[in-house]
C-alpha cells in the first residue's frame, strides 16, 4: 500500500495513544492513508489487537534499545509524543523525560529524511506548575492562554518543548506542535493517569458491596465548573496539528469547549452503574479515593470472576492519587481560542465523551 504518512506513536497503549493508534488508520483521517508504527515497554495486550499498527515493544529510556528498534523505520513522517514517566521529584522527571525524549529523537530524526513533524503532548501543569509545586507557587490567571511566560519552577514541560524547538531549528523543514491538556478522559487501562477509568472500578466496587457512592473530593471540586479533554479529541487536534500548515509551530490548549461540573457527571455515572445518587454531605469527614480503595484488592478479584472481565489487578486499572490530585479543589479552566482561530473547530459534549469511555471500558471488559 502507498502509504502519504507514516506515523510515529510513542507510549501507543496510553491514554490518547490508544485512540491515535484507532483514529490514524481511518480511512477518511486528514493527511492519510496513515501507516502507524506504535511503541510501548508491555507486551501488545488485547485491547489494543484491533488496530492496524506495527507494534514494537521498546523501552525509550534505554538508549541501546530505542537505537536498535527505531533508527530502521527510515519512512517516518510524524512522531506523536504521547507518554511521560513519573518519578517523585520534578529534577528526577526532567532526567527521565528529557532522556527518552532524546532518545527517541536521536534514533529517528537522522535516519529518517522525511520526517516533517513533532507533536508534543503536555497539559495543564504547564500553567500550573508540577505536582510537587502545587500551593507553592502561582498559577497563570484562568482561563489560560497558551502565550503566557512559563512559571518560576523546574518543569519537564519546559524542558521537554526546548528539545522540541531545538531539534526543528536544527533541521529544515522539521515543524512542531505542542498540545496541552486539561483531565483527560479517555479508554486505556494501561495509563498512569486515568480518572474516569479510576471512578468506574470506583463505582462498581461501591456497586458490589452496596455502599452508597460518595464523591471521595472536596466541596470545591463537587461544585465548580470544570473542564476535560476527550482523548479521541487530543488525537484529533494532534492529526489537524500535524497537516495543517496554519498550525504549524505552535503549543495551542486542547480541551472540549465546554463546561461542566463533578456534581453533574456524577449523576451520569449512578446512573450508568445503576447506583443511587448521593449528593455531597458537609458533615461528613472527608476521605480520599486512595484510602476508600486501599484494601479493595480482593475485592476488585471478586468483580472479575463474578463478571467474567479480562483479568486486572486492582492497582493496574486505578490511580486513585490522580483522582485525589483532580478531586482535592477547584478544576482550573483554560481558552480554546487560540485552537480556533488556527481553524480547529474540533469540541466534545464532555457527558457523551464519559459514556463513550465507559462504553469502550465495557466493550473490552474492563468493567462490569
Ligand atoms: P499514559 O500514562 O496514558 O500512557 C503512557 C504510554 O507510554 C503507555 O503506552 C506506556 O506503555 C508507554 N510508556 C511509558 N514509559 C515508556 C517507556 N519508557 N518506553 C516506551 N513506552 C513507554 O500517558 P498520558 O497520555 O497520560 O501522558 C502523556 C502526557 O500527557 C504527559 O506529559 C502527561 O502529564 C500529560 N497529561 C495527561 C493527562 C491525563 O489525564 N492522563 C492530563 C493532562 C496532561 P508501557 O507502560 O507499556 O510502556
Amino acid at each position: 500500500k502507498n502509504f502519504q504518512s507514516v506515523a510515529l506513536v510513542v507510549g501507543v497503549t496510553g491514554i490518547v495513544g490508544y485512540s491515535l493508534a484507532e483514529i490514524l488508520p481511518l480511512s477518511d483521517t486528514p493527511g492519510g492513508p496513515w501507516k502507524v508504527y506504535g511503541v510501548a515497554r508491555r507486551p501488545r495486550p488485547s485491547w489494543s489487537l484491533d488496530h492496524p499498527v506495527e507494534y514494537i515493544q521498546c523501552d525509550v529510556l534505554s538508549a541501546d534499545d530505542t537505537q536498535a528498534k527505531l533508527s530502521p523505520l527510515t519512512d517516518i513522517t510524524h512522531i506523536f509524543w504521547v507518554t511521560w514517566a513519573n518519578r517523585p521529584s520534578e529534577a528526577e522527571c526532567i532526567e527521565v523525560n528529557d532522556a527518552m525524549f532524546l532518545n527517541v529523537l536521536n534514533a529517528v530524526v537522522p535516519n529518517a529524511p522525511n520526517l516533517t513533524h513533532i507533536c508534543l503532548q503536555t497539559g495543564h501543569k504547564h500553567y500550573i506548575g508540577p505536582f510537587e509545586a502545587f500551593g507553592k507557587i502561582k498559577p497563570h490567571e484562568t482561563p489560560f492562554v497558551e502565550d503566557v511566560p512559563r512559571l518560576p519552577a523546574p518543569n519537564f514541560y519546559y524542558t521537554l518543548e526546548d528539545i522540541l524547538f531545538e531539534t526543528c531549528k536544527k533541521k529544515q523543514g522539521l515543524t512542531w506542535s505542542v498540545h496541552r491538556a486539561a483531565v483527560i478522559f479517555g479508554f486505556s487501562p494501561y495509563s498512569m493517569m486515568n480518572l474516569v477509568g479510576t471512578i468506574c472500578v470506583y463505582a462498581a466496587i461501591c456497586k458490589h458491596e452496596k455502599v452508597p457512592f460518595k464523591f471521595p473530593g472536596t466541596k470545591a471540586a463537587w461544585n465548580c465548573f470544570s473542564v476535560a479533554s476527550d482523548a479521541d479529541l487530543i488525537a484529533e487536534h494532534q492529526i489537524w496539528a500535524a497537516v495543517d500548515p496554519y498550525a504549524k509551530n505552535e503549543a495551542f490548549n486542547c480541551s472540549n469547549g465546554d463546561l461542566f461540573k463533578w456534581r453533574q457527571l456524577w449523576k451520569v455515572l449512578a446512573e450508568e452503574f445503576e447506583l443511587e445518587y448521593v449528593d455531597f454531605d458537609e458533615s461528613e469527614k472527608f476521605v480520599s479515593l486512595t484510602e476508600r480503595m486501599k484494601d479493595k484488592g480482593a475485592v476488585w478479584d471478586e468483580i472479575v470472576k463474578k463478571n467474567q472481565l479480562t483479568p486486572t489487578k486492582l492497582e493496574e486499572v486505578t490511580t486513585c492519587w490522580f483522582a485525589d490530585v483532580i478531586f482535592s479543589g477547584e478544576c482550573m479552566l483554560d481558552s480554546m481560542n487560540k485552537s480556533k482561530e488556527h481553524g480547529f473547530l474540533g469540541f466534545r459534549n464532555t457527558t457523551k465523551s464519559l459514556i463513550s469511555v465507559i462504553d469502550k471500558m465495557r466493550a473490552h471488559k474492563i468493567v462490569p
